[in-house]
């Protein structure tokens, strides 16, 4: 907050396109896609349109005890791009609340079960997991900077190792490691699978933890584990979701369909908040009967709120046309090796058009920058000099940009780093 009052905040007035347009008119190129969620770029024709149709009907009714078309048509089009068994949609309004649903979900299925299957009551979560800011998924969480002054706060759950290769916990290497990460929570399940409801992560890349991207086959093996020891396998693609690590779900690159499902930031295209859990057929029936004994106590105000579900339905049409974005991954994956021999560039990890430049100290050793220096917010400064918008997470300095983005554009943010990381290191030489 300190940091922030002696700051001169941009302000947003308008936005057309891959641009956002502050109050003096300058323009500069959205490189985060305004925190992960704008996919077309701002001012689409289509979701503009489909929004402005549905406030000439109605804006908002509550869905609880009510429901109304919108909603209804996005729940029928998700099943449609999901697999046959994610036929069940759960709507709320944020990626945090998506989660906690799925938390709740998957707590109270082993619950309404009954019998021996109410000792699973405990989750298993990935160390740099985020999965948002409430109680609940902060007691998930696995980022310390954030996570940690609420720990008395927070119910207890296990953390096992993420597949950070750049830092390997296991200090091994990631070819020929076997997966040592994944294969530890088999140790975990076979030891308390009677005690463990769910395990929740991100599949692909763990986001918010600093663009961490998992080798290949990690998923996999989780859920082949969480299948054979009876372990709900829920997925966090709040962030990872709508195609932008390559597919419109992350989990469909490694063949493996999660029980619950959340969704949310990129759901509407960007446009106003919606977020879904999604779950299949048989946690549903375990939600039926008596009303006092089974129902899911769960609701928000603003659920599946009308016009966040009109620009859903408009975003998810827009995902039937998609065919350039496997040449722009291409075109930027070439275009970040362009950073690779700067001196303080420690590891790039890209997963479609997600990409995380790490910062180090020292590139032999590894060493981190102290949080305090703030060298990724500084680099990030710089880099809106040239017109183009960034933020970083801690040394991480992340690129999400629009699905719409042209290339000109990648070019330009890569263009606008080199610059900015050669400003902000100036006469440093870096080891
Ligand atoms: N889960 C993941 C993977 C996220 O990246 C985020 C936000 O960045 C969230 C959950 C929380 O979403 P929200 O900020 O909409 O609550």
């Amino acid at each position: 907050m300190s940091e922030w009052l002696a700051s001169e905040p941009l302000i947003i007035e308008k936005a057309e396109g891959n641009y956002l347009i502050d109050i003096e008119g300058r323009r500069y190129l959205d490189g985060v896609s305004s925190l992960w969620v704008n996919r077309w770029g701002h001012n689409n024709r289509e979701i503009n349109s489909a929004i402005v149709k549905q406030i000439e009907n109605v804006s908002h009714t509550t869905f609880l005890g009510l429901s109304s078309p919108a909603p209804i048509i996005l729940a029928k089009m998700l099943t449609e791009f999901l697999p046959k068994s994610l036929s069940k949609v759960f709507f709320s309004d944020n990626g945090s609340t998506a989660v906690e649903v799925a938390l709740k979900i998957s707590f109270q299925y082993w619950q309404n079960k009954g019998g021996k299957a109410t000792k699973k009551t405990k989750f298993v979560s990935l160390k740099y997991g985020y999965h948002g800011d409430t109680i609940g998924v902060v007691s998930i969480g696995g980022i310390d900077l954030f996570h940690k002054i609420y720990r008395p706060l927070l119910f207890e759950s296990y953390k096992v190792e993420s597949p950070y290769c750049y830092r390997c916990a296991y200090s091994l290497n990631p070819i020929d490691c076997d997966l040592r990460c994944a294969n530890y929570v088999e140790e975990i399940f076979a030891e308390r699978k009677s005690e463990i409801a769910a395990l929740i992560m991100e599949p692909l890349v763990q986001a918010a933890g600093g663009i961490i991207v998992h080798p290949k086959g990690f998923l996999k093996r989780i859920s082949e584990f969480c299948a054979e020891y009876g372990v709900l396998l829920i997925l966090d693609e709040v962030a990872t979701g709508f195609g932008i690590t390559g597919s419109l779900f992350a989990f469909e690159q490694e063949n493996v369909i999660p029980d619950i499902l959340c969704i949310a930031k990129a759901l509407s295209g960007g446009y106003l908040p919606i977020a879904a859990t999604i779950t299949s057929e048989k946690i549903f029936r375990e939600f039926l009967g008596l009303y006092s004994e089974k129902t899911f106590f769960h609701g928000h105000t603003y659920t599946a709120n009308p016009l966040a579900a009109a620009a859903g339905i408009a975003n998810l049409k827009l995902f039937r046309n998609v065919t350039k974005i496997k040449k722009k991954i291409l075109v930027f994956q070439q275009l970040l090796t362009r950073l690779k021999n700067f001196p303080f560039v420690g590891d790039i990890r890209q997963k479609g058009l997600i990409a995380g430049i790490e910062l180090v100290a020292n590139k032999e050793t590894k060493e981190e920058f102290p949080i305090e220096e703030r060298v990724g917010h500084k680099v990030c400064m710089k880099v809106r000099e040239k017109g183009v918008i960034l933020r970083p997470l801690g040394n991480v300095i992340v690129i999400i940009p629009p699905l719409s983005i042209k290339e000109v554009e990648l070019k330009k943010i890569i263009d606008a780093i080199r610059w900015a990381l050669e400003e902000t290191f100036k006469g440093l030489k870096g080891k």
